[in-house]
């Protein structure tokens, strides 16, 4: 019998929902072909996926033993750094000593080192005595243990105990970190920049939060209000201290920066908005701390921006500088002598860390121009994962850029054009992959979870083996927003902003039949594939009325705010609006409808002529 590629499509989607396996990436795809089934052991899966075949090394080989997690590198591992901070030893003494060794049974394929090395010996364990500390599971409120350093949860120095202890209180050993020995010794103190993290917002008496409109500007006594709230969101620094600085280092790197911190996000919106010098002053302080870390310790930075999801951690460094640079150029008494030298400063070092990757010109991609691997990755990663790394990387372009024009040099022009063509690539290809469609008169613009996912074409539209979500756009659309303020070359465009704008209305307002009900989909397609590949799984990817992040696009979309909260009414939609995030997300979409039309804007106070901000 031969099947349309509609029915196929069905049988697959009919089957992944009734195995309630979920359609997350082509890692899980490949697992449950495996008939590994729904179990999330990614761990398992990858490790068999890069299997290595058994390779011989010289015992003899000098290798690095890690701060942080008691494993070895050989010397020419990407992945070592701070190697002047390291103890080295043989080969055969730390396999002998039970260190585990970089590239054996570890999830990634990429930058390991010594692949394929058989173990002659039993790599050492944690026991009873090994210490823990309680910090946040990944799934849920669950309590989990983890060995300092784990990148999965941040403990509390007072709760550090031994494993026996700590599971006697209940909870469960993390499964990231269970295996993994440590000598670090967390640091007495935290990293003392942390501590000006604590500012609360304390309501006003009589105060309570309300929407704020799409169209019209609160009164300035609430916007203080707000102003308020937004200082109390902290500095958001990431990241556990340890005595030794390379154990640290080697902790940070495991941070994840791809989903900017919100507390980052939010600040650069109020300030946008309102021009609020203690809300920039805020933004730099996290600035500084990733700028010292970055200084003081060169290679573990670089190693960390070696791709798009690392070199997010310079987001709050790259985009005050921008604005710095931006203000001093076109208010040259705004900026003080120190505020221009530390964002130059910023940049300098945004640079230095970019270079090893990206600054290579041995070895270009024909397409795009630009070093071979970064235009490989471009072709590989997923979009939202990258999104916010290229951002940062526009934004520091930006702020060279103007430097430059103030300081009457050309000495990094060469830096700025590597970034300029090295984030239009990513637009380019994100907007080749993806798909312009016209439905009534609009265009809409539907992309791919995954740059390398898969499609078929079906009567002229592309249909994704698994269309983005609404969730992840919104992380990818931060990114593209980023870009949008920095460069309107760069391929981030009204066309594609307002294309966006319409695909998230068109989501908001197609209803899928699923089990004889009426859903929304979570997934962004075009409305005739959504009806027909119903990709609704309850509690996956979900639709959601009222996302904050999207409300940006009323600038691009007039009414696209009220389309969203379908199917909720007016006042459950204003509730979710009341909500500090969504009042943040409605009043950025006022500066992004005035950016549109003045390029030359910093933030909406410019137009009052001070009346939103008394303090810049
Ligand atoms: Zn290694
Ligand atoms: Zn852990
Ligand atoms: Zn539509």
């Amino acid at each position: 019998m031969r099947m349309t590629s509609k029915s196929i499509w069905r049988i697959v989607i009919i089957a992944a929902v009734v195995a309630s396996s979920c359609w997350v990436d082509v890692s899980d795809a490949e697992a449950k072909k495996k008939g590994k089934g729904k179990s999330k052991s990614k761990t398992s899966s990858s490790k068999s996926k890069n299997k290595f075949p058994p390779k011989d090394y010289d015992p003899n080989t000098k290798v690095y033993i890690d701060a942080l997690f008691f494993r070895c590198h050989a010397e020419d591992c990407p992945a070592l750094f701070m190697k002047e901070n390291k103890k080295s030893m043989t080969l055969e003494e730390a396999d002998k000593a039970g260190a585990m060794i970089c590239g054996v049974g570890m999830k990634s394929s990429q930058q390991k080192c010594l692949q394929g090395y058989q173990r002659k010996h039993p790599q050492k364990q944690t026991g009873d005595d090994t210490l823990v500390w309680a910090g946040e599971g990944r799934t849920g409120k669950k309590l989990a243990w983890h060995v300092p350093g784990c990148h999965r949860g941040s403990g509390s120095r007072s709760r550090l105990k031994t494993r026996k202890a700590a599971l006697a209180e209940g909870g469960i050993m993390c499964e990231h970190c269970a295996h993994k020995v440590s000598f670090a010794k967390p640091h007495a103190q935290d990293w003392p920049e942390k501590s000006q993290d604590k500012t609360p917002f304390v309501a006003p008496a009589g105060w309570s939060p309300k929407a704020y409109s799409p169209d019209q500007l609160p009164p300035k006594k609430e916007l203080d209000i707000w102003v308020e709230e937004t200082l109390g969101t902290g500095l958001a620094l990431s990241g556990d201290r340890f005595e030794d600085p390379a154990a640290s280092m080697e902790h940070f790197v495991t941070r994840r920066f791809f989903f900017p911190q919100q507390a980052w996000r939010n600040q650069h919106m109020c300030y946008r908005v309102t021009g609020d010098k203690r809300v920039l002053e805020k933004m730099r302080a996290s600035a500084r701390f990733y700028n010292k870390l970055a200084k003081a310790y060169p290679s573990a930075a670089a190693y960390k921006a070696n791709g798009p999801e690392g070199s997010a951690f310079m987001w709050t460094m790259a985009v005050t500088a921008r604005i710095t640079m931006k203000m001093a150029r076109k208010y040259p008494g705004k900026v003080s002598k120190q505020e221009f030298a530390e964002a130059e400063d910023f940049l300098k070092t945004i640079v230095a860390t970019l270079k090893p990757t990206y600054e290579k010109y041995d070895n270009i991609d024909s397409e795009y121009g630009i070093n071979q691997g970064v235009a490989d990755a471009i072709r590989k990663k997923i979009f939202n994962r990258a999104a916010n790394g290229w951002g940062m990387m526009a934004q520091a372009a930006a702020g060279l850029t103007d430097l430059q024009v103030i300081k009457r040099t050309n000495e990094y022009q060469k830096t700025i054009d590597c970034y300029n063509k090295t984030v239009a690539a990513y637009v380019k290809y994100f907007r080749d992959t993806g798909d312009f469609q016209t439905y009534n008169g609009k265009t809409h613009f539907f992309y791919p979870y995954s740059p390398n996912g898969g499609y078929k074409m079906q009567d002229g539209i592309k249909v994704y083996k698994r269309p983005e979500d609404v969730g992840h756009s919104t992380i990818t659309l931060r990114g593209m927003q980023l870009i949008y303020e920095a460069n309107s070359n760069l391929g981030v465009d009204d066309e594609l902003l307002t294309a966006w704008a319409n695909m998230a209305c068109c989501n908001a307002t197609t209803t899928v039949t699923f089990q004889g009900k009426q859903w929304r989909s979570g997934f962004m397609q075009p409305p005739v594939i959504a009806k027909e590949r119903v990709m609704v799984k309850p509690g996956w990817h979900e639709y959601a009325p009222c996302r904050g992040t999207l409300y940006h696009l009323e600038a691009f979309r007039p009414g696209l705010i009220k389309t969203l909260a379908t199917p909720l009414n007016a006042s459950q939609a204003a509730k979710k609006d009341a909500d500090y995030g969504n009042r943040t997300h409605t009043l950025f979409a006022h500066y992004l409808k005035a950016y549109r039309k003045d390029r030359s804007l910093i933030h909406l106070g410019e137009k009052s002529g001070g009346r939103l901000a008394s303090r810049r």
